[in-house]
């Protein structure tokens, strides 16, 4: 049964699962906007263990990761961050954070938040109509990337499973990790793409040369 049909005044609970290579202001805007649209009560970063779809080899450590979301979420009040996937073994699958979050807010409506390309992977996840059941979704638009083409791949769900994901526009960010990563390597500056406090974390602690 949809778990969510007899919450319906629930509190709502946004998480942001992502890598966090490092964490930007690409994705502390996109949260945010969401917490506000959406009436998020908080919103819970969850840096992933092992990601499922990033063949990079070299990503940080999972406590340098970690502790830069930290860092980046302190000045928001409805900002926390979970160790919840660093803590299990093996890769990080949203299915078992989902129904972990479940167990830990019984009686809140989770809206699960990423960014609109993301959401196309997850809907080739194993498992996405168990997930549909658990929460919602909101998938924030990011540069380049065309909302018709989202809602072509999911013309193929029910409406009901659709009603479950929703999109929302936040101001244009062409804020990425891959760039910044390359950007420390290169020398070239990063400062005002990400919190400061991350920035010094990474020059600190020599990420990405
Ligand atoms: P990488 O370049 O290493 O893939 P990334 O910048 O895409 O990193 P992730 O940690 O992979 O960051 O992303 C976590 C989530 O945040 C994903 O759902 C992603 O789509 C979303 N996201 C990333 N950057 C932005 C942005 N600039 N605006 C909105 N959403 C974003
Ligand atoms: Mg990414």
């Amino acid at each position: 049964m949809d778990k969510t049909t007899n919450k319906r005044h629930a509190k709502r609970i946004g998480l942001m699962g992502g890598t966090f290579d490092p964490i930007h202001h690409g994705h502390l805007v996109a949260a945010e906007v969401a917490r506000f649209e959406f009436g998020l009560e908080k919103v819970i970063f969850i840096p992933a263990g092992i990601p499922p779809h990033k063949t990079r080899k070299d990503i940080s450590l999972p406590g340098h990761r970690l502790e830069m979301a930290s860092r980046a979420v302190a000045s928001n009040p409805f900002f926390t961050v979970s160790n919840l996937e660093i803590k299990r073994a093996g890769v990080s699958y949203a299915i078992d954070t989902v129904q972990e979050m479940c167990r830990l807010f019984p009686d809140n409506d989770l809206y699960f938040i990423t960014g609109a390309d993301a959401v196309l992977e997850i809907l080739t996840w194993r498992n996405v109509i168990g997930l549909l059941e658990l929460c919602s979704f909101i998938a924030a638009t990011r540069p380049g990337f065309k909302l018709e083409s989202l809602n072509k791949s999911l013309s193929y769900y029910s409406h009901h499973q659709l009603s479950k994901i929703k999109t929302l526009e936040v101001p244009a960010l062409a804020i990425s990790s891959t760039d910044i990563r390359a950007r420390v390597q290169e020398g070239r500056p990063i400062k005002y793409l990400l919190p400061e406090k991350v920035e010094e974390y990474i020059y600190l602690n020599r990420l990405y040369k």
